[in-house]
């Protein structure tokens, strides 16, 4: 069946223009100030689920300040890494999660992060999202798209697809969103559900992509 005729290009273009105006992502700001170093990102994208921006740069840095490695972050303890990344989320779930891919990426990779998406789902508390973002900011890859909460609620809001689940999305995206766009879906989507298209309360009278917008679910 061919794909559904979305305004996709349209709002991707007008998106491309106007996130010039807000602040990039923490895992985008990540990338771009350690020059898109796999592990710092994959490290990065583990403490940032479910956590504020702000609080996940800086955890982030913290811990790469103290072992910018998967050799050096494996000799620190559980609670050291604990109070490194504090206050992040789930931070103690996460600090075991990042020594035991430290100890992964040491014993399976070589002390590299792994380039396809069947080996980094190996690693532990890594799943498509984490994946995903990897293989697009660390190996420039445009076969991917990175599905988070927020790719999640505009694309459903878009009308772009009808789905429960982010990994639902995720391969719906693939079937309506022509491949050139793929890689920067996370990109734009994110910036914009920070900052315009909230969880609550977005701002569509401000939203440069109203008009192609059903606003589907928003009361
Ligand atoms: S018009 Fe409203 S619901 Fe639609 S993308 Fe913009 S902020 Fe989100």
């Amino acid at each position: 069946m061919p794909p559904r005729l979305l305004p996709i290009p349209q709002v991707m273009r007008a998106l491309a223009r106007a996130i010039r105006d807000h602040e990039l992502p923490a895992i985008e700001k990540i990338a771009e100030s350690r020059h898109r170093h796999a592990f710092h990102i994959l490290i990065g994208t583990l403490l940032s689920a479910r956590t504020q921006d702000a609080t996940t740069h800086a955890a982030s840095e913290r811990l790469f300040r103290v072992a910018a490695t998967p050799a050096k972050m494996a000799l620190l303890t559980t609670r050291q890494v604990e109070t490194l990344i504090y206050p992040v989320s789930f931070y103690r779930n996460k600090a075991r999660h990042v020594r035991a891919t430290c100890r992964v990426l040491i014993e399976r990779f070589g002390g590299s992060v792994p380039e396809t998406m069947e080996d980094l789902l190996t690693l532990p508390g890594v799943g498509r999202k984490t994946a995903n973002l990897v293989l697009i900011l660390a190996f420039a890859s445009r076969d991917n798209i990175c599905v988070d909460t927020h790719v999640h609620r505009i694309s459903n809001r878009l009308g772009w697809v009808t789905t429960r689940t982010p990994e639902q999305t995720e391969q719906a995206l693939y079937l309506v969103a022509d491949r050139r766009w793929w890689a920067d879906i996370n990109l734009y989507l994110v910036t914009w559900g920070q900052n315009v298209c909230r969880p609550i309360r977005p701002r569509c009278s401000a939203c440069v992509i109203s008009r192609w917008c059903p606003r589907v679910g928003v009361t």
